[in-house]
């Protein structure tokens, strides 16, 4: 007998596998998708382990192979086990990512009778009306008869009858969601000079469609000839048009309007940088490679030319660049230099067009996939370089179970494939940075900007204190010398990005007479108002409520209305620049018509002077017409309470500033800040990466934060506050006894406290943070009670 090791779909099963019986003559290999039975249940499960030793005496039978194939090759099902261990995810969660869009399905129970000649004289009345449900030959569907007899009962009826032997139980996965994407063509037939009325429109359509020759997409033909669906339909009745539904497959890119681009002539820097991932492509031993290049020095062409040597070398890569970065600018510069060979892997995508791409990747179809951190599980075959472009964005570790970071699984899997792993930032992150001083990376520097010419200067970075401007006393949002700069620019013809890293008008109403400030019933955050719907809303959970005319507390109409956003931004740069035309950028902008894509467009083509907007200008924008960048609030995440926040702030001022000066005008930056002092800012406006790093690695090295050590946050959540702090007390005790019994030392736990939101969708939250080597490894038997959720490594310590 052989058994097999199952990961299987159910909360229930947590981190671990469930043996199974492999039944006599039936095919399973490790990888494979298979049907088994779990409680009452048949669900979903990969086998990740076939054994001649059942882990447990008593066994189930697998019920059915879901698919004939292995559905995860040997180095995703190690990453599998690895995710769950390391992350502290169940086990069937890390799976999921790996699995094929739209896979988890449940399995949907038949009936049948077991033999044709069934007496059913010696049966009671129910009984007999389950046989009478059961269709001669056929089968019926448990649903149906749960229906026609109540649930319970219809279980235990086919139960019993299954025992005598009359009738069997068969299962089948329910219904696909995903079905070939369907579009409608029309095309034309028949002597338009037989029939007679027709309106000049029906005329025009026959004409249009008759030219075509070929049957066209019918959403085309009715954007050209602007004829709505009547007019189609009409000259179908008359048997002068048919329309017919035809198979088209998702193709995410359109290559139409994509010329193929050739490799560039690299500069110095960039060639010693390419030769030494050349050399270690032919290598093919596993590495990792941190590429550090100021904005704009050329390291996109670096990803291109890698990625052209790993294919020659008859190998694929895959790509990973942040959501936000994904845009159909950066899906070009791949798709030209690899026409046709690249695969897009993001959310935006429909889950059909997400299962094409997940298919044709599988098939070897793509040298390239590009995508965001999920994409780090496309099945890419003969994998010989990954590509983590931005490798210090948070967006790379996933902020639910499981909490992976796909930097760390790409490490992982380039291990276990010997693919190459290259991390590219202007910005790396303090412990990417501290890893390649260390040698455990190998380091790569582009010191000079490519554009507009090489060795081009990086734009010029003036910090402006606005105490001083309270001093002199200006109020406003706009420092004297940010206004000057603007106006500048303006009269030059030039074009301006203003940057603010906060949404709506005021970030926050306090009452002038009470100090009262208003918050979500909700979370435990302010509420900020929004213009023009003139609400106050809450960031976290979106709650909105109209503005109220006096203090809810002491009823005064002092309501003041505090800390400027991008909406305030927008009202006063109109009143200060009344001539600029302007655009704002920012998640309230995008809704359903209006795109990242429109409002890009719009400044590219010089519809505005100034882009106002949040973390989105700061990324990745090329726009050589941009001359002056304004930070307008250096300090939206300086003061928050965790230890990265100087970090943070490096990296966003770094990004912005990177905006200004790519055209031939050059450009400069302007940081307004209450900080000047801080090192963070002295060292973004210098653009002087070393200096940030030397100081904060000596800061983490005092604080004893990481790269010196690691984190865990335990975060528990519960709609009563005491309960939270009774929970994270006792979890406390028991982790400090834990240690004690297993003679574990070196962890520190930090703790408990309130989360830095303290309350959220009504639920409060409290944390402990554990600081110290192998957490995942002290953390993994524990069994943590219902509420408690651990992220390992995290990211941020304030969300
Ligand atoms: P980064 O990703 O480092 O910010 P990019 O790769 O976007 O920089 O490069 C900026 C611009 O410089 C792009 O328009 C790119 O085509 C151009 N560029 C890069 N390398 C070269 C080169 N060797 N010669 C000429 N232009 C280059
Ligand atoms: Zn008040
Ligand atoms: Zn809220």
């Amino acid at each position: 007998m052989r058994y097999a090791e199952v990961s299987v779909n159910s909360p229930a099963a947590r981190r671990r596998t469930f043996s199974y019986a492999v039944p006599d003559g039936m095919d399973v290999r490790e990888g494979q998708a298979v049907l088994v039975p779990f409680g009452e249940k048949v669900l979903q499960g990969v086998v990740l382990e076939l054994s001649s030793v059942p882990a447990v005496e008593d066994t189930r039978e697998i019920i059915d192979v879901i698919t004939p194939d292995p559905i995860l090759s040997a180095h995703y099902l190690s990453l599998t086990r690895w995710i769950s261990d390391y992350y502290l995810a169940p086990l069937f969660d890390a799976v999921a990512l790996m699995l094929p869009p739209g896979f988890e399905r449940r399995a949907v129970t038949f009936v049948s009778l077991a033999r044709p000649d069934i007496d059913v004289s010696s049966l009671h009345d129910d009984q007999r009306k389950v046989l009478q449900l059961i269709p001669g030959e056929g089968r019926v569907a448990l649903k149906k008869l749960e229906k026609a007899l109540g649930k319970k009962k219809a279980s235990s009826l086919v139960s019993s009858l299954v025992r005598q032997g009359l009738v069997a139980r068969s299962y089948e996965l329910g219904p696909v969601r995903i079905k070939p994407k369907k579009e409608l063509y029309i095309t034309s037939i028949g002597d338009i000079s037989q029939s007679s009325k027709l309106t000049p429109k029906q005329v025009a359509l026959f004409h249009f469609l008759t030219e075509k020759k070929v049957p066209v997409s019918w959403a085309e033909a009715r954007k050209i000839t602007g004829c709505s669906k009547s007019v189609a339909d009409a000259l179908v009745r008359r048997g002068l048009a048919v329309f017919q539904e035809v198979d088209v497959r998702r193709e995410p890119i359109s290559y139409d309007n994509i010329s193929p681009s050739t490799p560039l002539t690299l500069t110095p820097a960039q060639q010693a940088a390419f030769d030494a991932v050349k050399s270690a492509l032919h290598k093919a031993a596993p590495d990792v490679f941190l590429l550090h290049g100021v904005t704009g020095s050329g390291k996109t062409e670096i990803y291109l030319q890698s990625l052209a040597e790993a294919v020659r070398r008859g190998k694929k890569g895959i790509v990973l660049v942040p959501e936000i970065a994904l845009t159909p600018q950066t899906i070009e510069r791949f798709a030209a230099r690899f026409p046709r060979r690249v695969a897009v892997l993001h959310s935006r995508l429909s889950l059909g067009e997400q299962y094409d791409e997940w298919h044709r990747i599988r098939r070897g179809e793509f040298d390239v996939v590009i995508g965001s951190r999920s994409a780090i599980f496309a099945p890419q075959p003969d994998l010989g370089l990954i590509i983590i472009d931005e490798e210090h964005e948070w967006t790379y570790k996933q902020d639910n179970s499981p909490y992976y970071h796909a930097r760390a699984v790409a490490i992982r899997l380039a291990g276990l494939t010997g693919a190459l792993v290259l991390l590219g930032s202007a910005t790396p992150e303090v412990e990417s940075y501290f890893k390649a001083q260390n040698g455990e990376y190998k380091l790569l520097t582009l010191p000079e900007r490519v554009v507009p010419t090489a060795g081009a200067p990086l734009p010029r970075v003036e910090i402006v204190d606005m105490r001083e401007e309270l001093k002199a006393g200006n109020l406003g949002i706009f420092s004297r010398s940010l206004s000057h700069a603007i106006n500048e620019a303006i009269v030059a013809d030039e074009q301006v990005i203003l940057f603010l890293n906060r949404r709506g008008a005021a970030t926050f109403i306090q009452c002038r007479r009470c100090g009262f400030v208003l918050r979500c019933r909700r979370c435990d955050v302010p509420l900020a108002q929004h213009i023009p719907e003139d609400v106050l809303t809450c960031h976290q959970c979106g709650y909105k409520t109209p503005v109220p005319q006096v203090c809810p507390n002491c009823s005064s109409r002092q309501l003041k209305f505090l800390g400027a956003g991008t909406q305030k931004l927008e009202q006063e740069t109109r009143f200060n620049f009344p001539r600029a035309r302007q655009l704002r950028w920012d998640s309230d902008i995008i809704t359903g018509r209006t795109s990242h894509e429109v409002i890009l467009q719009k400044f590219r083509r010089r519809e505005a002077e100034i882009l106002i907007g949040t973390q989105m200008v700061a990324k990745g924008l090329d726009i050589p017409a941009v001359t002056l960048v304004g930070v307008v609030s250096a300090d939206t995440s300086l003061n928050l309470p965790d230890f990265r926040s100087g970090e943070r702030t490096f990296q966003l001022l770094s990004q912005v500033a990177g905006r200004a000066g790519r055209g031939p005008h050059g450009g400069r930056v302007i940081i307004q800040t209450f900080s000047p002092e801080h090192y963070a800012i002295q060292a973004a406006a210098r653009h002087d990466y070393a200096s940030f790093y030397e100081q904060e690695i000596a800061y983490r090295r005092q604080f004893h934060n990481p790269p010196f050590t690691r984190l865990a946050r335990l975060l528990f959540v519960h709609t009563k506050d005491v309960t939270c702090q009774r929970e994270a007390e006792k979890m406390k005790k028991r982790l400090l006894e834990e240690m004690a019994a297993r003679g574990i030392g070196g962890i520190d736990i930090i703790g408990p406290a309130p989360a830095f939101i303290h309350r959220l969708r009504g639920r409060y939250r409290w944390q402990l943070v554990l600081r110290g080597p192998e957490l995942s490894t002290f953390l993994s038997p524990l069994d943590l009670p219902h509420g408690w959720t651990v992220d390992i490594d995290p990211v941020s310590l304030v969300q």
